[in-house]
């Protein structure tokens, strides 16, 4: 009876031991399993980094006309992407940030290929991105080269879904307009095709994010092959490009320039290079850039003074 009294008593004292060496302590224990996810979140961020800046390298080298690899690489090295920002397919869409030196610099959005058959749009997002850490600018530049990953990668206008993007932005008129201008007006050409809805894409949608996260005071939409630079903003007296002139094309229900400058008041310079071997023809980007802050600059002068005299 003794001995089992002890026995019982020794196994009672060994658990009490147990549980004070090994105290249930849950808040630590959800520390460290926070401390993990945020890990791991990390992790997956540094992952999706890793992707963007490989992409870059290796998609912004097979657009056409030269490059520079060292400045490619490096350029590339510092590229991003937003959360959202993902092709129908799963592609990242990545972007490029310059800081402007002026306190009182402008934003400027640039992107090319939001039409994925228009390769010669990319080479001179490329050409900017390549010169921008050399320069300090005195406007902010965002650039996102290759807007339409999976319609670029197939060689298409449109997207995976055969949207076109460009038809695709929550324009006010959208949902009157849209698909009765393609339906009659287009005669359903489906390189024109605006979708079921306004901004049904994700490659749309990433365009609006960038818009609400970078806030841009002005855009350049990069195209071919019309061979023409094309405002929407306010009247101004354009500085001459010697291998592009100005007209205006006007803008399309769910075009950018309809959904920015109609809408929202932001200006739109849609540059439009003639076909697909206009790099070549074109004897200097860096000027094509400079032109569109001068113009940025100049649009943003006249709207100020337009509202001054509104007011
Ligand atoms: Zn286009």
């Amino acid at each position: 009876m003794n001995l089992k009294i002890f026995v019982l008593f020794s196994i009672i004292s060994a658990l009490l031991l147990f549980i004070i060496n090994n105290p249930i302590n849950t808040s630590s224990n959800n520390i460290n399993a926070a401390d993990t996810s945020l890990k791991d979140k990390d992790k997956d961020k540094d992952k999706d980094r890793d992707k963007d800046r490989d992409n870059c390298i290796t998609n912004l080298k097979s657009l056409p006309s030269d490059y520079n690899i060292e400045k490619l690489k490096f350029v590339c090295s510092l590229v991003t992407s937003l959360p959202s920002c993902k092709s129908n397919k799963g592609e990242a869409i990545f972007h490029f940030d310059k800081k402007g030196e002026s306190k009182t610099g402008l934003k400027i959005l640039a992107f090319s290929l939001i039409h994925g058959d228009e390769p010669a749009s990319g080479s001179v997002t490329r050409a900017w991105m390549e010169r921008l850490p050399d320069i300090a600018p005195r406007n902010s530049w965002r650039i996102i080269p290759i807007a339409n990953p999976d319609g670029w990668r197939a060689n298409t206008r449109g997207n995976a879904n055969g949207v076109d993007l460009n038809r695709n932005f929550p324009s006010k008129n959208w949902e009157k307009e849209s698909l009765r201008y393609w339906n009659k007006d287009m005669k359903k050409d489906p390189r024109r095709y605006p979708g079921t809805n306004a901004a049904s894409e994700s490659e749309t949608k990433c365009i609006i994010d960038h818009i609400k996260d970078f806030r841009p005071d002005f855009i350049v939409a990069i195209h071919t092959p019309l061979g023409t630079l094309d405002f929407d903003g306010p009247k101004l007296k354009y500085p001459k490009y010697k291998d592009l002139p100005w007209i205006r094309l006007g803008n399309y229900p769910g075009s950018l320039g309809r959904y920015m400058w109609k809408d929202s008041k932001v200006p739109v310079l849609t540059i439009e290079l003639k076909g697909e071997n206009s790099i070549k023809r074109m004897s200097d980007l860096d000027k094509l850039q400079d032109i569109s802050s001068l113009v940025a600059i100049m649009a943003n002068k006249r709207s100020i003074k337009n509202r001054t005299t509104d007011d």
